[in-house]
């Protein structure tokens, strides 16, 4: 958890339980969770002062797991205030993280756990007044954090922008405030109301002293719930409230000493309300990462999609110069590399103009949209490659073919944008749309395929650009011939099948 104490920032507002409301099921959960507790307080009254065996180590178990549950949840909600930018939260934070403080000294000056009269120097008093002062702090806290979520409430919206709580302070001060309530129980044994008889007995005044707390948590209770819109987060403080106030009243108003059933079912209830809140933030925890996953999901396909759309043209849904330049780079450095032929298309529509000309831009969309189908339906292998490289011109990619199969598959593309049968009454060659095709090659020799030619190649650009320009060219001149010569027809680039030779060596 980072903090940033001086800086803004802009609030990130997911849908977390601290800010948005309970679901039915949450809400339905949450009655059943307070019935329960209602029942057991009742079910326990006639009993409440019925001695049970003493068990110290009930003590150690109870108070290391409500230790553990404590500080996770403070945790959590400072994790969650910090997101949000909401001091609020950080107060109800400061809270959980108090009483997880001060359950410390609680466990180790409960008499019989560490020593038969605790440690850190504990008098008879000391552990009765570390329990008091935990019930009645933490109210503290809810109150303030009904305040200050009543402030942010009022001020939302008024501003995008929110200062971000330390995390570090209210640490500290959350810390400070445990240490301060622990010096006083712990020091002033002989100057606080006296609350035990012995180590096991409640003296009369105990019932007035608890009544503190007891009234601090009904005021948190009834602020808490005055507190609208109840977010799911408060409503399951509503319920650590209420099994609070049952839990003080089975276990310090209403027994009479400890080890009694009040002493104890108080205390379990107290826990699972405890626990729940943290079991619901943990829940909550799991959906968040479920859904960070579905949309880190959805953004990757999004993505693909988009890649995938950005490497097509968008008139005739054949590659795209962008693309066609990038395979281009790639497939002759894998022809460097193999030592295998590559070959090149260039196509251009004859007549074009004419064509716009006399049928209108639209249907010369139409025109471009069936050729460049007719072209990708001549490719054979998933290695061809056709794209549109400006306006009305073509050009096919053809990995790993030989100059004879090139011209073969030329001829057949030729043939078949022919055979569309597009009307083109502008053309002086035909009276159906056709095109003209340069062929060129490049097998390269056996120098170029060395490894040491392949890793230049690879990674440099100022190297491999110029090279494979060259099959550009002679594939654009042998097309060039092909309309000089008459149109709707093949030619094939003049140096052949290998345009390209390494420096020096012979042609
Ligand atoms: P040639 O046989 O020599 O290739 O003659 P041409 O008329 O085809 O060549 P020219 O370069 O003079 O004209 C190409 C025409 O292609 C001009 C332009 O209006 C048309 N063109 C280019 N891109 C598009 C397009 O996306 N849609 C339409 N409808 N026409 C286009
Ligand atoms: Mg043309
Ligand atoms: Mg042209």
């Amino acid at each position: 958890m980072s903090n940033n104490s001086k800086g803004n920032a802009r609030v990130f507002r997911p849908a977390l339980m601290s800010t948005h409301a309970a679901g039915p099921r949450e809400v339905r959960l949450i009655r059943l969770i307070v019935l329960f507790s209602v029942l057991l307080f009742v079910a326990s009254l006639p009993f409440l002062r019925t001695p049970l065996p003493a068990f110290p180590a009930f003590m150690a178990v109870y108070d290391a797991a409500l230790f553990v549950v404590y500080l996770i949840t403070a945790v959590l909600l400072y994790s969650h205030g910090h997101t949000l930018c909401s001091r609020a939260l950080m107060l109800l934070a400061d809270g959980f993280l108090f009483v997880a403080c001060i359950i410390v000294p609680h466990l180790l000056t409960f008499p019989d756990l560490f020593a038969p009269t605790g440690l850190l120097g504990a008098g008879l008093q000391s552990t009765a007044w570390l329990y008091q002062l935990w019930h009645g702090g933490f109210p503290l806290f809810v109150l303030l954090y009904v305040r200050q979520a009543r402030r942010e409430r009022r001020s939302a919206g008024t501003a995008s922008l929110a200062v971000r709580p330390s995390v570090s302070r209210h640490i500290v001060a959350s810390l400070a405030v445990a240490g301060a309530a622990s010096l006083i129980a712990l020091q002033q044994d002989s100057v606080l109301p006296v609350l035990m008889k012995d180590w096991t007995v409640y003296v009369r005044d105990m019932t007035v002293v608890s009544m503190l707390p007891w009234a601090l948590n009904l005021l948190a209770l009834w602020m808490l719930w005055r507190k609208r819109p109840h977010a799911a987060l408060d409503l399951w403080l509503l319920v650590t409230l209420i099994t609070w106030v049952l839990e003080v009243s089975m276990a310090a108003l209403l027994n009479a000493g400890r080890y009694d059933l009040g002493f104890y079912v108080g205390r379990v209830n107290g826990l699972i309300a405890a626990s729940l809140v943290l079991i619901a933030l943990l829940i909550e925890n799991g959906r968040l990462y479920a859904q960070l996953g579905r949309a880190h999901e959805r953004m990757q396909q999004r993505a693909d999609e988009l890649e995938r759309r950005s490497a097509l043209d968008g008139l005739t849904g054949v590659a795209n110069r962008r693309h066609f330049d990038l395979m281009l780079g790639r497939e002759w450095r894998r022809a460097l590399r193999s030592g295998l032929p590559l070959s090149l298309l260039m196509i251009d529509v004859d007549f074009f103009k004419h064509y716009n000309d006399r049928y209108g831009h639209l249907a010369g969309d139409r025109c471009l949209k069936e050729v460049a189908a007719a072209l990708a339906g001549g490719t054979r292998r998933a290695s061809d490659m056709v794209a549109r490289y400006g306006g009305e011109e073509f050009a096919v990619l053809l990995p790993d073919t030989p100059a004879e199969d090139a011209l073969r598959l030329a001829e057949a593309m030729r043939a078949a944008v022919q055979q569309l049968a597009v009307g083109h009454e502008g053309s002086a060659v035909s009276q159906v749309v056709t095109v003209s095709v340069g062929v060129a090659t490049v097998r390269p020799g056996p120098v170029m395929a060395t490894r040491r030619f392949a890793q230049v190649n690879a990674d440099s650009s100022t190297q491999s650009l110029p090279q494979f320009t060259q099959l550009v060219d002679a594939a654009d001149h042998a097309l060039y011939r092909a309309k000089d010569g008459g149109r709707n027809r093949v030619e094939v680039a003049e140096a052949g099948a290998i345009i390209y030779q390494m420096p020096g060596s012979a042609r």
